[in-house]
């Protein structure tokens, strides 16, 4: 049965290949974008391909407001949703000493608060129909930690509290809440690395090479599906055995 789909963040990098996936198994999907529209439009073209209907929304997922008119667009254009993936995040990596609490508060919100707003407007919905899956997209880091990324780490490591806390709160309404974190993936968030780092990482990976958003996207589909219906409050590291 078609269900829809919104994926925060959706028109570039692993939310992309995470909304042409969705597409893939028959869903219909609503994305949101940040900045640039071009892309957005181009996997919207993309998810059309496979027959299912495709929105792309200008959304800063850290603002209330925009949240809030996303959901009307929502529930005027579908009702609502069935499957929420919270995919948008940013780093500002510095180590704590020259860490500003502008990068602080940045990260906190577009990746965290982000969590809180989204996932509020999208239970109204999910309760009524006594159905709902939820999967948030954390990081290895917020498991591990990592110098340099104490805000990032933070907020990951945030969200799968959120993700448990959630996963406890609405099991009785048939809402499943579950995090998945990414070790090392190629996207444009990596490729901006220094190419030491990323021999550094890749010498930490037992499975000996980095992970595309095809990966990511598998794993979501999967906890969307029917198939995952018995497993709620989890993270499941996507790393290549990076922490074992
Ligand atoms: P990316 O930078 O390519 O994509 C991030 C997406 O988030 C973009 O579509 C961007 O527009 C969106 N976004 C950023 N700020 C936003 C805001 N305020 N409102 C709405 N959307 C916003 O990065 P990616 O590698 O595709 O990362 C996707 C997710 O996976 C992120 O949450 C990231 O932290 C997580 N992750 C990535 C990796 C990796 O190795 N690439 C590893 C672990 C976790």
């Amino acid at each position: 049965m078609t269900k829809v789909a919104l994926v925060t963040g959706g028109s570039r990098g692993i939310g992309k290949e995470i909304a042409i996936g969705l597409a893939k198994e028959g869903h219909d999907v609503i994305l949101t974008y940040n900045s640039s529209v071009e892309s957005a439009n181009q996997a919207v073209e993309e998810i059309q391909r496979f027959g299912q209907k495709a929105i792309a929304v200008k959304a800063d997922v850290s603002i209330k407001e925009d949240v809030d008119s996303l959901f009307s667009i929502i529930s005027e254009e579908v009702g609502s949703i069935d499957i929420l993936v919270n995919n948008a995040g940013i780093t500002k990596d510095n180590l704590l000493m020259r860490m500003t609490e502008e990068d602080w508060d940045q990260v906190l919100d577009v990746n965290l608060k982000s969590v809180f707003l989204t996932t509020k407007a999208a239970i109204k919905g999910m309760m009524k129909k006594r159905y709902g899956k939820i999967i948030n997209i954390s990081s290895v880091v917020g498991v591990m930690g990592n110098a340099g990324q104490g805000n990032y780490s933070a907020s990951k490591a945030g969200i799968i509290g959120f993700t448990k806390s959630m996963a406890k709160e609405l099991s009785s309404r048939g809402i499943r809440v579950n995090a998945i974190a990414p070790g090392f993936i190629k996207t444009e968030m990596t490729d901006k690395l220094a190419d030491n780092i990323k021999e550094m990482m890749l010498s930490e990976i037992p499975l000996g090479y980095f992970a595309e958003p095809k990966d990511v996207s598998n794993l979501v589909n999967f906890l969307a599906s029917e198939k995952s219906d018995y497993i709620t409050g989890q993270v499941i590291q996507i790393d290549g055995g990076m922490n074992i």
